[in-house]
C-alpha cells in the first residue's frame, strides 16, 4: 500500500527539515529565513518499515506580506487536497503564533487523518510549546526533532495509527 503524506505548517518550524531526514536525501532546501523553500517538493519516504509520498510545502522566497500569505495558503491546500495523511508541526520552542492557528483551522477543515507534531522538542526545550499545541484541535502532539533525530518512533507510531 502506498500513501501520500503532506507536510503543512508555518514558515520555520522545520518542514524541510524533517522531509530531508525522511527523504534521506538534501532534496528540500533548508534556510533560517522563513518561506525560503520556493516550491513544493515530493519524494519518498521511509520510517521504519514504511514507505510512502511525501510532500513538503513552503511559501515563497520574494514576496511582499500580503500576497505571500495568500500564496502560501493557496499552496498549502493544493498539498492537503491531494494528500491521504496531513502532518501539521509548530516550532515547540516558540510555541503557538497566529500564523500556526491559522493553518491548523485550513488543516482542520479538510477532516483528513492529521499528526501534529511539535518539533525542536530537543532537550526538553519544547515542553511548554508542546503542551500549547493540544489547543489546535488536531489531536495529541508528539515531541520530535527533526534536526536531531529524535521522536521517530512516536511518529511512526503515530502515522501507522492515522492510517
Ligand atoms: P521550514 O521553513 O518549515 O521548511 O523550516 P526548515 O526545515 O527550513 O528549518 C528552519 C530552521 O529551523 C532551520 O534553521 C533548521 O535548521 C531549524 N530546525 C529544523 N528542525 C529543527 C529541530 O528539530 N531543532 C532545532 N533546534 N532546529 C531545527
Ligand atoms: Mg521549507
Amino acid at each position: 500500500m502506498t500513501f501520500t503524506l503532506a507536510i503543512v505548517g508555518r514558515p520555520n518550524v522545520g518542514k524541510s527539515t524533517l522531509f530531508n531526514r525522511l527523504v534521506g536525501k538534501k532534496l528540500a532546501l533548508v534556510d533560517d529565513r522563513p518561506g525560503v523553500t520556493r516550491d513544493r517538493r515530493e519524494g519518498e519516504a521511509h520510517l521504519g518499515d514504511l514507505a510512502f509520498r511525501i510532500v513538503d510545502t513552503a511559501g515563497l522566497e520574494e514576496a511582499d506580506a500580503a500576497s505571500l500569505e495568500g500564496r502560501m495558503r493557496a499552496q498549502t491546500e493544493t498539498a492537503i487536497g491531494d494528500a491521504d495523511a496531513i502532518l501539521f508541526i509548530i516550532d515547540a520552542r516558540v510555541g503557538l503564533t497566529p500564523t500556526d492557528r491559522a493553518f491548523a483551522a485550513l488543516v482542520r477543515r479538510a477532516a483528513k487523518p492529521t499528526i501534529l507534531v511539535a518539533n525542536k522538542s530537543e532537550g526538553r526545550g519544547g515542553e511548554a510549546g508542546t503542551l500549547e499545541a493540544f489547543a489546535l484541535g488536531l489531536g495529541t502532539p508528539i515531541p520530535l526533532s527533526a534536526e536531531h533525530g529524535e521522536g521517530l518512533s512516536d511518529l511512526y507510531d503515530a502515522i501507522c495509527d492515522a492510517l
